[in-house]
């Protein structure tokens, strides 16, 4: 592992003045070796302190070590197109598979792979792909999640269902399937109290409302619908065998009373299908038949809801369990992220300090990401550990390519150059790009750069440059110029620093950045920052990714992506 984080920090120290950056490194590592995405506290231990180790060479050192290790990564490798992996038994234009949100949270990353993995495969195979509000607990559903989710899914993530369901609107099929299990004696009304339902499903024991006859469950089911009972007070449990070996199927519960007020039918309805039950159903009336779910359900529950169909003659879906997404350090649970909002502690749902898909938006994250990680992870069957340095470093790769460079700085001082002649700077909007044109800047003595910079400009007897635009040195406690061209800087024995800089003028761009910490701090821009558009990604050079989220009051506020 050492040769290969050493490998990739050499070759971006070479590429960037002598200094590797180690968050550039870490996708790089993944990249050649995935499984070691199991131990990225290890990887990142590493890629840290060979980064001290790099960074302290000389360029000279750092290029003749990365000519003898690995003189292929002088040249930018080609990344090969991967592909999503062939799915047994699937067949062409005959696959249909969802995406079942419930809608009481906003969705994480970790929903957007489960989603998309359904997806990609459909497509795959010029399938159908059906997205399914699964909306049966009236106390968590709300409109609000169900906007939000449409939102995510179809203009963040772009997919396009072949069609939108919602599981509410099948209600009075779900009843006349329950009625038919009760007169056919396959279900009846228990009338226990939770723990001793518990207790008895765990010791293997029947009650005594096991033993009623379908006529007094149909009475009781009819007197539940009409209102007659209290919320907990019974419940509709599926007859199967309460010896069974896989305890889910001991007689589980299928209906339950909730008289909250559900978001879409109000009052309509107050007993509600429970999971298992609507799931199995649903899957048949969607015309589903492959399912490709993470291995967390198990095959208990699959065995469970293909009891369920198998009750009423309906064909079970070919299934397809893969590894689940554990997604490091970030708090991804609904309920979780909803109590640190409450508490204050988070700014919302898209706060940046969250894995939620609004707050990745928001930060820049591209859609592509997830179709790639998909193409990476697809269906292995282990484990799969991601956090936000992997989301970053397969956006880095995007954006790198595509987002146009302009100077931002943020903590910065003004510093006068003496003897500096007045210049027009021109500088391309994508170095490798030429064709998108340029961005220019005015510039006489005075200039802003970075608080960090001017330490490392005031060592004397160093030659530094102001990126594309002149040499200076820094001579009894001032700066004064030295020269033009880069040649002169690149030649020159006592190499120092090449910085970023600002000219001061009244034309600079104002900035606020939303920080990943969710800190927010004032920035200024080069003149041709006004022309970035809201949701326009750039490259602040030598900075970070940022997206532009708003200009208010002629004040562009961007949100840090990452490094
Ligand atoms: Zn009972």
């Amino acid at each position: 592992m050492k040769e290969l984080v050493l490998k990739y920090a050499l070759q971006n120290a070479v590429k960037f003045n002598g200094k590797a950056d180690p968050g550039a490194l870490i996708g790089k590592v993944l990249g050649e070796n995935p499984e070691l995405k199991n131990k990225l506290n290890e990887i990142k231990k590493e890629i840290m302190s060979i980064v001290e180790e790099v960074n302290s060479m000389k360029p000279e050192e750092q290029l003749k070590k990365l000519q003898k290790l690995a003189p292929e990564l002088l040249e930018e490798k080609k990344v090969e197109k991967k592909e999503l992996k062939e799915l047994p038994g699937a067949e062409i234009g005959k696959i249909v598979t969802r995406m079942p949100p419930e809608p009481s949270k906003y969705l994480h990353l970790g929903h957007a792979l489960t989603f998309l993995i359904n997806y990609m495969y459909a497509e795959k195979y010029q399938g159908k792909c059906v997205l399914r509000f699964e909306d049966c607990n009236p106390e968590k559903v709300t409109q609000e999640f169900i906007d939000a989710d449409l939102d995510d899914i179809q203009n963040y993530l772009g997919i396009k269902p072949s069609s939108i369901v919602y599981v509410s609107d099948h209600m009075d099929k779900f009843y006349e399937y329950a009625e038919q299990l009760i007169t056919e004696g396959k279900a009846y009304m228990c009338f226990c109290d939770r723990e001793k339902m518990q207790d008895l499903r765990h010791k293997g024991k029947e009650c005594d409302c096991r033993k009623k006859t379908p006529k007094i469950n149909k009475q009781e089911w009819e007197n539940m619908l009409k209102k007659k009972y209290q919320e907990g007070e019974c419940t509709l449990r599926l007859k199967i065998d309460m010896k069974a070996t896989n305890q889910v199927l001991r007689d589980p519960v299928i209906f339950r009373i909730n008289y909250a007020k559900h978001y879409k039918y109000g009052n309509k309805y107050h007993v509600w299908p429970l999971y298992d039950f609507y799931n199995a159903i649903e899957e048949h009336l969607c015309g589903v038949n492959y399912v490709l779910r993470s291995n967390e359900f198990g095959t208990m529950r699959t065995e469970l809801q293909n009891h369920i169909r198998e009750l009423f003659g309906m064909k079970n879906p070919k299934e397809k369990q893969y590894g689940r997404f554990n997604i490091n350090d970030k708090t991804t649970q609904g309920r979780e992220v909803r109590e640190l909002i409450e508490k204050g502690e988070v700014n919302g749902w898209d706060d940046p300090r969250l894995v939620t898909l609004k707050a990745l938006k928001r930060r820049g994250i591209e859609r592509e990401v997830y179709y790639e990680l998909i193409k990476e992870v697809g269906l292995t069957p282990t484990q799969t550990n991601l956090d936000f340095t992997v989301v970053a470093a397969i956006n880095r790769r995007i954006l790198d390519k595509k987002s146009n460079r302009y100077f931002v700085l943020v903590n910065t001082e003004k510093i006068k150059v003496d003897n500096a002649p007045k210049r027009k700077v021109k500088l391309p909007l994508h170095p490798e790009d030429e064709k998108r044109g340029y961005r220019t800047m005015d510039t006489e003595s005075e200039f802003y750069i970075t608080k960090e910079d001017l330490k490392e400009l005031k060592t004397e007897n160093k030659l530094h440059r102001l990126m594309d635009c002149m040499n200076l040195e820094y001579k009894n406690d001032k700066f004064v110029y030295h020269s033009q061209d880069h040649d002169t800087y690149k030649n020159s024995k006592n190499k120092g620093k090449i910085i970023n800089y600002l000219p001061v003028s009244k034309d600079l761009v104002k900035c606020t950045i939303m920080m990943d910490d969710a800190t927010v701090v004032e920035a200024i821009a080069e003149p041709d920052t006004k022309n970035v558009k809201v949701d326009d990604k750039i490259q602040a050079e030598r900075f970070a990714f940022l997206r532009l989220d708003s200009i208010t009051k002629g004040k562009y506020n961007f949100w840090f992506t990452h490094k």
